[in-house]
C-alpha cells in the first residue's frame, strides 16, 4: 500500500516557490528519508500533509485519505514530532505521555511507550525541564507513538543532537520500522538519515532533485569507491590483471600499490579474488567510499550538509572486500 502519495504538489509564498510541483511515493513500511538544506521546503511539505497549510496547486494522499479533504481521517493514524518541539520544563516525563494520550483519546500504557524510546522509570517522573536533549527527543517521540500510529512523521528529529543522541534516534527509528510502522524523517543531514533509512529523496528550493536508496544515488552521481592494494611485489602486473574485470576503472600502479575506482560494488572481491589467483601477494587493503556529504552537496548546489561537522566520509581501512559501510537498503 502507498502510504504518502503526492502529485504536483505546490505551495507558493507570494513569488517565492516554497515547493513545486513534487511528486513522492512512500510505502507501507517503508523509513523513507527527506532530505534537504535548511529552505528547501521540507516542512512545508510536511504541513501540507497534515493539512496545517494549504497547497497552491496539486494533492496530497494520506494512508489513502485526501490530504486536505479528509484531514481528520488522517490525524488519529499518524504520529508528529513536528521540527523544535521543545517539552514543558515543569512535567515529567509520564505526564507529557498521559497529556498525550488525553489529547488524542488513546489509551496507551505510558510505561509502555515510556520503555520503548529508553526512558527509564526514574526518569519518567522527573520534570523533564531537567532532561538532556536526546531525553527530550524520545520523549517527543514516546509522544508521537501514542495511539499507535501506522505513519511516524518525524521532521528534523536530530536537530541538536550529539553523536551519542543521534545512534538512539537512529536506534528507536528502526525499532519502531521493525514493529511495522512507516517513517518520514526528515533531515538537512545525509548522514543522519543513511543508516536507518530504506530510500531517501532529496529536495532543493522545493524540487525533488534525486529519490533513490544511498546506494542507487552513489551509482547514479558516479560515485565509486576508491580500492587501494598493498602488494608485496610490483603493481605493474597486477595492474594488467585488474584492468579488464568489469565493475573497475581507472587502474593505476605506482611501485608496490595499485589503486582502482570500483563502480560496481560486487567488483571489490573479484579484484582480489583475480590479484590471489594472478600470485600476487595483498600486504593491505584500503577501500574508501565517496563521502556520502560530497553526494550531497553535489545534489544541492553546495548548501548540503551545513553542519560540515556532522558528516564524513565512509572510510574502511582493511575492511573484507565486498562489505558496504553502513549502507542500508
Ligand atoms: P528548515 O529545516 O530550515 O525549516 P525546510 O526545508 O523545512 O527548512 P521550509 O521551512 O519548508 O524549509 O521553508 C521553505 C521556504 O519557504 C523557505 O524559503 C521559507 O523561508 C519559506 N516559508 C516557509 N513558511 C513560510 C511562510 N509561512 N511564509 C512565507 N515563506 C515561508
Amino acid at each position: 500500500m502507498t502510504v504518502i502519495e503526492t502529485s504536483g504538489l505546490t505551495k507558493e509564498y507570494g513569488s517565492l516557490t516554497a515547493v513545486d510541483d513534487l511528486d513522492l511515493t512512500v510505502d507501507d513500511g517503508e523509513v523513507f528519508g527527506f532530505l534537504g538544506p535548511n529552505g528547501a521546503g521540507k516542512s512545508t511539505t510536511i504541513n501540507m500533509l497534515l493539512d496545517f497549510t494549504r497547497p497552491t496547486a496539486g494533492s496530497a494522499t494520506v494512508l489513502g485519505h485526501d490530504a486536505q479533504a479528509d484531514a481528520d481521517a488522517i490525524s488519529p493514524c499518524v504520529g508528529v514530532l513536528p521540527e523544535g518541539f521543545d517539552v514543558y520544563p515543569r512535567l515529567s516525563g509520564r505526564r507529557h505521555i498521559e497529556f498525550a494520550a488525553k489529547t488524542k483519546g488513546a489509551d496507551d500504557d505510558p510505561a509502555e511507550i515510556l520503555e520503548r524510546v529508553g526512558l527509564d522509570p526514574d526518569d519518567a517522573e522527573r520534570p523533564a525541564g531537567d532532561f538532556s536533549k536526546g531525553m527530550r527527543q524520545r520523549l517527543a517521540t514516546g509522544m508521537a507513538l501514542v495511539g499507535d500510529p501506522d505513519l511516524l512523521i518525524m521532521d528534523e528529529p536530530s536537530t541538536g543532537l550529539d553523536s551519542h543522541g543521534i545512534r538512539e534516534m537512529q536506534a528507536l527509528v528502526r525499532n519502531e520500522a521493525e514493529r511495522g510502522t512507516t517513517v518520514f524523517f526528515s533531515s538537512h543531514i545525509l548522514e543522519h538519515v543513511e543508516a536507518v533509512c530504506d530510500r531517501v529523496g532529496v529536495l532543493n528550493d522545493g524540487e525533488l532533485v534525486a529519490i533513490d536508496t544511498i546506494d542507487g544515488l552513489r551509482e547514479d552521481l558516479g560515485g565509486g569507491a576508491t580500492m587501494t592494494v598493498s602488494l608485496a611485489n610490483a603493481a605493474e602486473r597486477a595492474r594488467e590483471h585488474v584492468t579488464p574485470l568489469e565493475g573497475v576503472a581507472d587502474v593505476a600502479a605506482s611501485g608496490r600499490t595499485l589503486e582502482c575506482t570500483i563502480t560496481d560494488p560486487g567488483a571489490k572481491a573479484t579484484v582480489v579474488t583475480e590479484l590471489v589467483d594472478s600470485g600476487a601477494t595483498i600486504r593491505d587493503l584500503r577501500i574508501e567510499e565517496v563521502s556520502l556529504e560530497s553526494l550531497f552537496t553535489a545534489l544541492t548546489n553546495g548548501e548540503g550538509a551545513a553542519d560540515g561537522a556532522d558528516a564524513g566520509s565512509g572510510t574502511t581501512d582493511g575492511t573484507v572486500p565486498g562489505t558496504e559501510t553502513g549502507v542500508a537498503r
